[in-house]
């Protein structure tokens, strides 16, 4: 069955590479769609979805995973303050990002599944907005869905706002950034214990900070 579905997914993915004449963006963009509702309709995800911090996870209340994220801070680090909002022009946007970052960021674009670096990061220390620096999560609250983006399974206290988006039709929980409104992902409710969340997060959007260099 799982097989199976691999292999749907697989040969989508691949037609949609031969989409030829069309911006790569936009072919990556319904290649990631097309995907994403095959995953959905199958229940993909919550078959795949396996804790990689199942010890912390097991062991710890979601409040305390949530309020020790400092934790896995180099010591020498300081974060700015939520309530320190980033207020740039597109342009300015442009300039500071790599392509990739600035159409996840300022324009809801989604990376394709399988090609962040972050996918394999285990190590301990920080995720923060790769728009603005705000941390946004600890390595504690990562987990590996099986799904080709970085997932987690809660954020930072107060690092992120939520809104519905209706970009699939279907509706869908998106999340961005309180400091500069940076789009980030989606919630999703089949990821493991203790929350059941899916933070399904772009790699473009973040960078990682281990605490030890
Ligand atoms: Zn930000």
């Amino acid at each position: 069955m799982l097989h199976d579905l691999r292999a749907i997914i697989s040969r989508i993915a691949h037609s949609g590479a031969r989409a030829r004449g069309m911006p790569i963006a936009l072919r990556e963009n319904m290649m990631n769609r097309r995907e994403c509702n095959v995953m959905l309709a199958s229940g993909l995800f919550a078959v795949t979805a396996l804790p990689s911090s199942r010890a912390a996870a097991q062991s710890a209340s979601i409040e305390t995973i949530r309020g020790r994220w400092r934790s896995f801070a180099p010591a020498d680090f300081t974060a700015p303050s939520a309530n320190d909002t980033v207020t740039r022009s597109e342009e300015q946007w442009r300039d500071r990002l790599d392509p990739l970052a600035f159409r996840v960021l300022r324009h809801e674009d989604t990376e394709r599944a399988g090609t962040s670096r972050l996918n394999d990061e285990q190590r301990p220390g920080i995720y923060v907005c790769a728009g603005c620096g705000l941390p946004v999560f600890s390595s504690e609250m990562k987990f590996d869905s099986g799904t080709g983006w970085p997932s987690f399974f809660t954020s930072i206290p107060e690092a992120f706002e939520t809104k519905l988006d209706f970009r699939i039709i279907l509706p869908r929980t998106e999340y961005h950034c309180v400091r500069c409104e940076g789009h980030h992902g989606h919630i999703f409710d089949d990821g493991p214990a203790p929350t059941h969340e899916r933070w399904c997060n772009n790699g473009a959007a973040l960078k990682f900070i281990p605490r030890e260099s």
